[in-house]
């Protein structure tokens, strides 16, 4: 039986380092509600990440549903229509509208020039996304949300261990949130955390996230966003292997630059940056050629996703009326290639060489 390739197969640390740390769990018998190892988790990451005021929570949905609550957003939300469906369905979910403004074709990234003139007197707040870990245009996005006095939230799932200029891309803006999802390059399982500059922000989060329970008393409506302690021991376990997963993931990052030949685009990951390999997409000539590279690949038991598909701003059951251009085009023809520690060279060539064969 030939193995199926996915596009990502979730990291599966040591099993009886995991073991050891259930079987503390069971002796302690502090399952969840601020336990030692989400405790601990926080401060490696801190530390890890170069970060203050990171806060563990129980998946990257709710942490931005958080962040809009806390700062306090209402009405219009700027983001882009090329994410995840969470990126656009939570401002939803929190009352808020959604506004989009397109990308940039070589970046994926939310185009900034277009940004600018589509901010309105209702816009509160630009909720952009580090889309594939590659990291937005940070220095000209601080500028615009200050000249025009809107909240930042940056969407970062995709951009764990990401730096520019030598500064984890986690420290800009507001807000940045982090999905943990057994899929990400670092998770718990399912996970979250919300990144948060502004100290007495950060308090407020933390009572936020357990039913608005701050030392006792009931202070502000809240929700029920805790990490429990057997997702932190997960994240604990990988996080002593992160290192060893990027490196892992950075050769087979090259691999596909250096091997890829044929009519193939690449997206261009902005200078001075220290990038986490986490995604490889590659933009095809059209999306005819893409259903049948696809075809090709899947007859061959391999399985890359479309991602991002289908542009946000064309998802139905939404009923939006904005047309985003480049990213509907952008959305048509991207594939995202298997990329995973476990990966074999053998395996991914397999995947290249039905690439380079054209179809
Ligand atoms: C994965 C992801 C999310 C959602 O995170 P969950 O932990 O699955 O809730 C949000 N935004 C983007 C861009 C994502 O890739």
């Amino acid at each position: 039986m030939i193995n199926k390739i996915n596009v990502v197969e979730p990291y599966l640390p040591d099993y009886s380092k995991y073991a050891n740390y259930i079987k503390e769990i069971y002796e302690r018998k502090i399952l969840t509600n601020k336990g030692p190892l989400v405790e601990l988790l926080t401060k490696r990451l801190e530390n890890h990440l170069g970060v203050k005021n990171i806060l563990l929570v129980s998946n990257g949905t709710i942490a931005i549903e958080i962040a809009l609550r806390l700062l306090e957003c209402k009405g219009e939300i700027l983001t882009t229509p090329f994410s995840f469906i969470a990126t656009t369905s939570v401002p939803l979910w929190s009352g808020c509208t959604v506004k989009f403004s397109d990308i940039s074709p070589k970046t994926y990234n939310m185009d900034v020039d277009l940004l600018k003139s589509s901010v309105s007197s209702d816009t509160c707040a630009i909720m952009p996304v580090h889309v594939f870990g590659n990291p937005c245009d940070l220095d000209s996005l601080e500028l615009l949300a200050k000249e025009k006095n809107l909240k930042l939230i940056y969407d970062a799932a995709h951009a764990f261990d990401v730096k520019f200029n030598n500064r984890s891309v986690l420290g800009y803006g507001d807000i940045s949130t982090l999905s943990f999802h057994a899929t990400k390059l670092f998770h718990t399982v399912e996970g979250g955390a919300i990144i948060i500059s502004d100290d007495k922000l950060y308090e407020k989060a933390k009572a936020m996230v357990n039913f608005g329970f701050e030392n006792g008393d009931i202070t502000m409506v809240g929700t029920n966003a805790k990490m429990s302690e057997f997702h932190a021991a997960m994240g604990l376990c990988v996080l002593d292997d992160i290192d060893k997963i990027k490196l892992c993931r950075k050769s087979i990052y090259n691999r596909y630059l250096d091997k890829l030949c044929g009519d193939f685009q690449f997206q261009k990951i902005s200078h001075d940056v220290e990038y986490n390999y986490s995604y490889f997409p590659i933009l095809l000539k059209d999306e005819s050629t893409l259903l049948k590279v696809m075809k090709a690949l899947n007859d061959d038991n391999i399985f890359p996703r479309r991602y991002f598909h289908p542009s946000l701003n064309t998802v139905v059951s939404m009923s939006f009326d904005q047309c985003m251009p480049v990213s509907e085009d952008v959305s048509q023809r991207v594939l995202c290639l298997p990329i995973y520690p476990t990966l074999t060279i053998i395996e991914q060539d397999k995947v290249i060489d039905i690439l380079n064969r054209g179809v």
